[in-house]
């Protein structure tokens, strides 16, 4: 019997066919041959494992293959996804979504020229370090400010600048890891400093650091905000109050490493207290670091916080031109504090803001109009109670009461739902619980709750395009 894999056509027979033709007109030719070679190669692959492949009958039916894998190889790397997991500072899916006066802020820099580092009145060079820093003064009352391109340069550029080839006291109690590989331990021996370990894991007290820092050794006392997690039961740590006297006695600096950003009251977002930078500064902190893309909702952006004689000297640092923040980035962090110059409108028009704060009432309607919109679908859909959270490594453990979606497909796994909703355009990402996959709108713009509705009417009747669809991100992966 002849080798079946013999009847595949030649790459250069089909791309001279006229059914070829179309394909090369709307693509260049090196990545129609890179399609046409994956999609031989995957059905030399089929023909390995199956007695019977299903080959394309004739050449329109290569080019329709070859037409569907240019569509998914032209597709850009970082795409849109709907965030349906209700988990609102996602980091895995890119943080605070931006208001709509920091997306323009942030097309017009990219568009065009801007005075980035240019003085409009003197007509000579000017620093990018000015930016944002009048609205961050005037928003948090610090003295100054400077923005880098996130809170762990701004960790990492503290710590060098006030203690490189000396100590650092941080209580055993704030070694923490806030997620992403950004380790204290690992950051502070990066900075050029030693860590001098203070106190024990739950329990820290003032003493501790007077103790630590008796030889002399010490050049800063950083604290650390645990941000992901919280310890309870017998503890006991110093406040900033405390560390800041201590500090004024020894003649240290004290840092604070904030995290959460958290420029609004989070009394009227219904979560409960939290530290946040200007407390921080008027409890006497020198200087304190914050995210942008966490609680304050903005692009991704370290803010230092603080005097101005030790702000001064980390904008001296050389480091600071490695950490150094994009014109794009200052022009979407400025519209974004804008915002907060009137509470109300940070709250409307901040989306991370907003959706934290969205009542449960709303939630429960748009969540029962969609799933009225599936009533005449065989899918099983439940419209109960659910819990939505902060993420981003803020507010570990508090729920943001909710409503939520629950779909079973009929003899479809939760996990087979859930990568179908994961391979559509734009691609949904939802919770798996059980047997049902789950989703929560508080993270969905309202405007997209259509293309939800479509995107999971799409799920039924159980198509059988999953097997299809298994050999496309096959051909995928071979061919990337
Ligand atoms: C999130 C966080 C960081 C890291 O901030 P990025 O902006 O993600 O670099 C550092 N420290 C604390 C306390 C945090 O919460």
């Amino acid at each position: 019997m002849s080798d079946p894999r013999r009847s595949l056509p030649g790459v250069d027979s089909l791309l001279a066919s006229a059914e070829f033709r179309p394909l090369l007109a709307g693509h260049p030719r090196s990545r129609v041959i890179r399609a046409t070679r994956a999609v031989l190669d995957a059905l030399r692959g089929e023909m390995g494992e199956s007695a019977q492949p299903a080959l394309p009958e004739d050449y329109a039916g290569y080019a329709r293959r070859v037409a569907d894998l240019l569509i998914i190889l032209d597709r850009p790397s970082l795409r849109d996804v709907v965030n349906a997991t209700g988990v609102v500072l996602h980091t895995n899916l890119g943080r605070a979504p931006l208001s709509r006066s920091a997306r323009a802020a942030m097309l017009r820099a990219g568009e065009g020229y801007s005075n980035l580092e240019f003085d409009l009145e003197a007509g000579v060079r000017g620093s990018r370090y000015v930016h944002c820093v009048d609205l961050l003064r005037e928003i948090t009352g610090a003295p100054d400010a400077l923005v880098v391109n996130n809170n762990a340069a701004a960790v990492v550029l503290a710590i060098n600048t006030m203690a490189q080839g000396r100590e650092v006291l941080v209580s055993r109690g704030e070694l923490v890891e806030i997620g992403g590989g950004f380790r204290i331990p690992d950051m502070i021996s990066r900075s050029g400093a030693t860590l001098r370990e203070v106190g024990t894991t739950n329990r820290t007290r003032l003493s501790d650091y007077r103790k630590a820092a008796e030889d002399r050794a010490a050049a800063a006392i950083l604290k650390v905000h645990r941000s992901n997690f919280r310890i309870s039961g017998f503890t006991e740590e110093a406040t900033v109050s405390q560390l800041a006297e201590l500090a004024r006695e020894l003649k240290l600096p004290l840092f604070h490493d904030l995290g959460s950003g958290l420029l609004a009251d989070p009394g009227v977002l219904g979560l409960p207290e939290e530290p946040r930078a200007p407390d921080s500064l008027r409890n006497g902190a020198h200087a304190v670091a914050i995210s942008g893309d966490k609680l304050l909702g903005g692009p991704q952006a370290g803010i230092i916080l603080g005097r101005t004689e030790i702000v001064a000297r980390m904008r001296e640092n050389p480091l600071t031109r490695a950490f150094r923040v994009d014109k794009v980035t200052l022009a979407g962090l400025e519209a974004t504090l804008r915002h907060y110059l009137d509470p109300q409108e940070a709250l409307r028009e901040i989306p991370a803001l907003r959706m934290i704060s969205t009542p449960p009432e709303e939630l429960e309607s748009r969540s029962r109009a969609i799933a009225r919109a599936l009533g005449d679908t065989a899918l099983e859909v439940r419209v109960v109670e659910g819990d939505g959270a902060v993420g981003g490594g803020t507010y570990p453990e508090v729920p943001l009461p909710g409503w939520t979606l629950r779909i079973r497909v009929p003899g479809v796994s939760s996990q087979e739902t859930a990568l179908r909703l994961r391979s559509g355009e734009p691609p949904i990402v939802a919770r798996r619980e059980d047997e049902e996959v789950v989703l929560d709108i508080r993270t969905v713009d309202p405007t997209d709750d259509e293309t939800l509705v479509a995107a999971l009417r799409g799920l039924s009747p159980p198509s059988s395009d999953t097997l299809s669809h298994r050999q496309t991100s096959g051909l995928q992966d071979r061919a990337e």
